[in-house]
């Protein structure tokens, strides 16, 4: 068990608090601010328990000298004081003397944000890379570190994993609860238990698909990467999805786990100008697989309605187009109805989630690649680093 936020007493104590603020934006103006307001709760715990507050954040990619106007915090800042209904100071530096006396003058249950962690990228990507000397530095204004950036804690940056080798470290309420919800269904989950994985490429799923198998009941396998296994067993798909080289893999899997894999039995295809419902061994030869068919939603539900526990990474069909969303929808308004356990991880699943406005289910992660890595049963460096309790 690593160390909370809830194991120290912040007291008038410095504390730097690494959030996910890499919020979407458009000219300046934030389109969605989930982000924001999923770390508040560590915020809030914090200033009310007398904390000075110092709050690291990075926001996009940093290369040009144009992106530091593009993707500057101001914007969050201004967001995250109407939330806070507070003043947050805002740093425009990521280093220096301004920075410095602003931190010096915090007092008890005061906040401050610094400017984007990635401006120290633009000279050699110091954040990005983990340079020593900029994690040192950052620690030296603080004397508690709390990671809530659940996001980034599949990477090795400065402002995470750099900063936390100088400093007693804790973490936030979000990424308690992502470890808790992500190592209850990995561990100790409650059966049945099915796993439905979706999205595009077999390759990105490989190391979920391997630390998973054995684990699971059911395999239920849908969109893009279901083809891939189709055609593993002969099926005609078209000119759907193929992962050539991966064809090896999927028989083998195919072979070992016949009855945990549940693969499609018709889908949605786009035909010439058309969009066509066909079975899978009706599929012609110039046909193209964007959706799971309502014989396989059906096949799908009857086996979820069993299960206690599901996972879902994945999206079973192209649901960016109206013609392709059905299926995706569906199953989101089948899991949202489950009594037990469903959680939904990956970036483009929780996206559809949002999407579509369904989002009723134990847990919706957060972190895109960082979930992925976890499902895969990889260590991640953001947590890996801090104390144990
Ligand atoms: P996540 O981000 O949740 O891990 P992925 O990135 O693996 O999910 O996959 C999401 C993408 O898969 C979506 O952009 C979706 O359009 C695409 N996709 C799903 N089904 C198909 C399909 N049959 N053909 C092509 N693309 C598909
Ligand atoms: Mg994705």
């Amino acid at each position: 068990m690593k160390k909370t936020i809830r194991d120290f007493d912040m007291e008038g104590k410095k504390v730097i608090i690494r959030v996910d603020f890499n919020v979407p934006m458009i000219d300046g103006v934030i389109t969605d601010d989930t982000r924001i307001k999923a770390s508040l709760p560590t915020i809030e715990y914090a200033l009310a328990k007398g904390a000075r507050v110092i709050l690291l954040s990075h926001l996009g990619r940093v290369k040009t000298q144009e992106d530091l106007h593009k993707n500057s915090l101001e914007s969050v800042a201004f967001r995250l004081s109407e939330l806070l209904d507070k003043e947050v100071i805002f740093v425009t530096e990521t280093r220096g003397n301004l920075l410095e006396n602003e931190v010096k003058h915090l007092e008890n249950g005061q906040i401050l944000l610094v400017e984007n962690t990635r401006f120290e990228d633009l000279n050699g990507s110091l954040e990005s890379k983990n340079d020593p000397d900029l994690g040192k530095y950052w620690a030296s204004l603080g004397d508690i570190f709390i990671n809530d950036a659940f996001g980034t804690c599949h990477r090795c940056h400065a402002s995470n994993v750099g900063i936390s080798k100088y400093l007693p470290t804790g973490v936030g309420f979000l990424i308690e609860k992502e470890l808790k919800e992500f190592s209850e269904i990995m561990t100790n989950p409650q059966r049945p238990y099915a796993v439905i994985l979706g999205g595009a490429k077999v390759e990105d799923k490989i190391g979920i698909i391997e630390n998973l198998i054995e684990k699971v009941d059911y395999l239920l396998i849908g969109g893009g990467m279901s083809y891939t296994f189709l055609k593993a067993k002969d099926f005609p798909i078209g000119k759907s999805m193929l992962d050539e080289g991966k064809l090896e893999f999927a028989k083998e899997m195919l072979k070992k786990y016949e009855e945990k894999i549940i693969l499609p039995v018709d889908h949605v295809v786009q035909r010439e100008n058309q969009i066509v419902m066909t079975a899978i061994k009706e599929t012609k030869e110039d046909d193209i697989g964007y959706d799971i068919g309502d014989q396989t939603l059906c096949h799908f539900k009857q086996i979820l309605q069993k299960c206690k526990t599901v996972l879902w990474n994945g999206p079973v069909g192209m649901f960016e187009k109206e013609d392709f969303e059905h299926g995706t929808v569906s199953l989101l308004e089948e899991l949202s109805t489950l009594k037990g356990k469903v959680v939904l991880g990956g970036g483009d699943t929780s996206a559809a989630a949002e999407k579509f406005m369904i989002t009723d289910f134990s847990h919706i992660s957060t972190g895109g690649g960082a979930s992925l890595s976890l499902l895969e049963g990889k260590t991640l460096p953001g947590i890996e680093c801090i104390d144990e309790a």
